[in-house]
């Protein structure tokens, strides 16, 4: 393998190729505009778009494109050459800064719930310069906001570095008044852990469901499953090794600080963790990160599967989003400090984040929803649907400390008074410990687990950093009125605690008493699926607080509420009608053949005198009969189900009918055929089973 360092950020347009290529004055306007978010200067574009295009030809690249993350989850890339025609028959490499600033995709076919009409289909997409170019195979890919041109978010970019903005804003006026009025921005910083399976190539190709859902809709259970626990960080083999080298070198070479890599609790199931980067940088390597995942799996004759619940029975696949907030000058918010100042700092942006989970445990549970993730959140391996958060024993005694009055414990005597105490340290163990909880305090970050694996973590972190500055702009528009700082910042973490701490939960989320706990005793929502949970999308405290910190307009989370739902409908539509397809093509004509030789065996052997009845062969063709009988029937009634769904009102209506009527009968119907498989002799069978599958690689 090539030194780490040679290939690190080979295919990156980075700060040191910038530094080494750019002209002295273009490179220091360039990072003025990368650190300080300041308008690029228009002169200087020219300068970048034809340093990057000599830098990206040099090492192959012919084409480039804006490279844009639009609401199907996915990324999206529109190649264009670099060639002109050149007066003497020849041809010219050719990228203007105009080209680098501003592309305008023919958009028409991207989800816009309804924002982007026809006659105005085409968006335009815009650099994000703060997120470098990096060439992918021949392409220079330019990182991009997506937007319509009334300027309407068609991305899930834009929004992010929207709500990124919101939060500096807020966090600065709350700096200062802590006097630090040196920190020039706050910016968070998202590590996200992320989940896969592996699956042969060879298998998968054999099973229509995997190709068409990404997940299995049928398969009855494998003999082995995880009871064990012997996968769980355990030897990694040597054709997964392999893939997890390669897979590194790739990210390596586009800059993705891939660190850590580990066997999962399921068989056949992987994690990759890198490490944390500014938001919108990571959620780009996220989104390029799972991209290449799949490319390489592909070159080792496997599979990825990115869905958040590719078996039924053993765990799902999430994405564990660790956030933090820190400044320019180094210091991260969520980290106790040194000095009782820089503590009473810390407890107040605690309190911030407190506060914001509580009031937008919707926004948080919505960000994370698809159809997929559904199979997770609820069942007992993902955290619950219920949003709440953990903190461990001491900061939970410090802030009963607080709220109370009280001494805190042993260390410190007397009373917690804010401004004056040193915290005690706290230590990361502690806080890790549960892992159930979907919010969890990790020492000095939050990780929030109800990601699923698919999922872009954009989403979630615009409603974390959206309603976190929500709470700081409430505490800031409080302490700048203030004319006693201490006593009223007191009161101030003291009142919040008190109103919020219904939030914080330090048991076992998958415990059947804390669903009844925390619905009716703590009045926390509990939305179990997506058509439960996105129409919260536009409740008026959502959208007030959404549009007031300029993260979305009330049209863009229209057209959001309406394009998730949409994804809902057609994930689940799309594996119904799949199922339909395998069960009466595959399945039911595999069970039909292996009862016709059954029998032809009750035929043989009476016909040589066995005169018994009752052999196994008969009863099991009779059962089996029953049991195509009933898959028949079924798929005939999910059929229906199907169609009926053209009959919905409006796409609420229709997500419901799916949660409703579709689901339920899918499970009704898979229930059918799994039994099925256990009576079918192998050989009849058509498609790999769960114990190939998950045991194959
Ligand atoms: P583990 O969860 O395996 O104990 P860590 O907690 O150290 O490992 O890290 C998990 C993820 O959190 C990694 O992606 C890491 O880079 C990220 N992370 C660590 N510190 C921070 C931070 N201050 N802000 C955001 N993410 C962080
Ligand atoms: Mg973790």
């Amino acid at each position: 393998m090539a030194q780490i360092n040679d290939i690190f950020g080979s295919l990156v347009f980075d700060e040191r190729t910038m530094k080494a290529v750019l002209p002295a004055k273009v490179f220091a306007s360039l990072k003025k505009t990368i650190d300080e978010d300041t308008p690029l200067d228009p002169s200087v574009a020219d300068v970048v778009a034809q340093a990057m295009k000599e830098w990206a030809v040099a090492k192959g690249a012919t084409h480039y494109t804006h490279w844009f993350q639009p609401m199907t989850g996915v990324t999206a890339e529109k190649h264009d050459s670099f060639i002109s025609p050149a007066p003497d028959g020849g041809v010219l490499m050719e990228f203007s800064g105009k080209e680098l600033i501003k592309g305008e995709p023919d958009a028409s076919s991207f989800p816009s719930g309804g924002l982007r009409a026809t006659f105005e289909a085409r968006g335009y997409t815009a650099w994000d310069p703060s997120s470098y170019a990096f060439i992918k195979g021949k392409t220079l890919c330019i990182p991009t906001a997506f937007c319509s041109y009334s300027g309407h978010a068609l991305d899930k970019k834009t929004p992010l570095l929207r709500s990124m903005e919101a939060l500096n804003k807020q966090c600065l006026r709350i700096l200062k008044l802590f006097g630090n009025d040196q920190v020039k921005n706050v910016r968070t910083s998202v590590g996200p852990e992320q989940e896969y399976f592996l699956v042969t190539k060879e298998m998968y190709d054999k099973r229509l469901d995997l190709k068409m859902t990404g997940r299995t809709l049928f398969g009855s259970k494998s003999p082995k499953g995880q009871e064990m626990d012997d996968h769980y960080f355990g030897v990694i083999k040597p054709r997964v090794a392999a893939y997890m080298e390669d897979l590194n070198e790739e990210l390596w070479k586009l800059g993705i600080f891939a660190k850590t890599e580990h066997n999962e609790v399921a068989p056949a199931q992987h994690e990759l963790a890198p490490i944390y980067e500014t938001t919108n940088i990571a959620t780009d390597h996220n989104q390029l990160t799972m991209e290449i995942m799949q490319k390489t799996a592909l070159k080792h004759g496997l599979v990825c599967l990115l869905h958040e619940k590719p078996f039924a029975g053993v765990n799902g696949s999430g994405k564990h989003n660790n956030w933090s907030m820190s400044t320019n000058l180094g210091q991260n918010l969520l980290s106790p400090g040194a000095t009782p100042y820089e503590n009473a700092q810390f407890l107040l942006f605690l309190c911030a984040v407190i506060k914001a989970v509580d009031d937008y445990q919707d926004l948080l549970r919505l960000a994370v929803a698809t159809a997929g993730n559904d199979h997770r959140l609820g069942a007992n391996e993902a955290p619950p649907a219920i949003i709440s958060m953990f903190l461990g024993d001491e900061l939970n005694a410090v802030l009963d400390a607080i709220e109370n009055d009280k001494p805190y414990t042993d260390v410190i005597k007397q009373k917690m008074q804010l401004g004056v105490d040193i915290l005690p340290p706290i230590s990361k163990d502690t806080t890790d410990r549960n892992r159930t909880s979907p919010f969890a305090f990790t020492g000095n970050k939050f990780e929030f687990r109800s990601l699923g694996s698919s999922n872009s973590i954009a989403c979630a972190n615009i409603m974390l950093n959206s309603a976190v500055a929500e709470s700081l702009q409430i505490f800031a528009d409080k302490l700048e009125a203030s004319s006693d700082f201490e006593n009223d910042l007191h009161e101030l973490i003291k009142e919040t605690i008190k109103a919020h701490k219904r939030i914080i939960f330090n048991g076992n989320g998958y415990d059947d008493a804390w669903v009844k706990e925390a619905t009716e005793v703590r009045g926390l929502s509990n939305y179990k699926t997506t058509p439960d949970c996105m129409p919260h999308l536009l409740d008026e405290k959502n959208v007030t607080m959404l549009t007031k910190h300029g993260v979305f307009s009330k049209a863009e989370l229209e057209s959001r509420c309406e394009i998730m739902l949409e994804n809902y409908c057609k994930s689940v539509t799309i594996e119904a009608n799949t199922m339909v397809v395998m069960s009466k093509t595959q399945i039911a004509p595999a069970i039909d053949k292996f009862v016709g030789d059954l029998a032809q065996r009750v035929a043989l052997k009476q016909s040589i005198g066995s005169s018994i009845p009752d052999t196994y062969e008969l009863s099991l063709v009779k059962k089996l009969s029953a049991i195509t009988d009933g898959i028949y029937s079924k798929t005939d009634e999910l059929k229906d189900e199907i169609a009926a769904l053209s009959g919905a009102g409006d796409i609420i209506e229709e997500s419901a009918m799916i949660r409703d009527k579709i689901l339920p009968k899918m499970a009704e119907l898979r229930a059918l055929c799994d039994e099925g498989e256990t009576l079918t002799s192998k050989e009849y069978w058509p498609f790999p089973s769960y114990a190939d599958l998950l045991f194959g690689v």
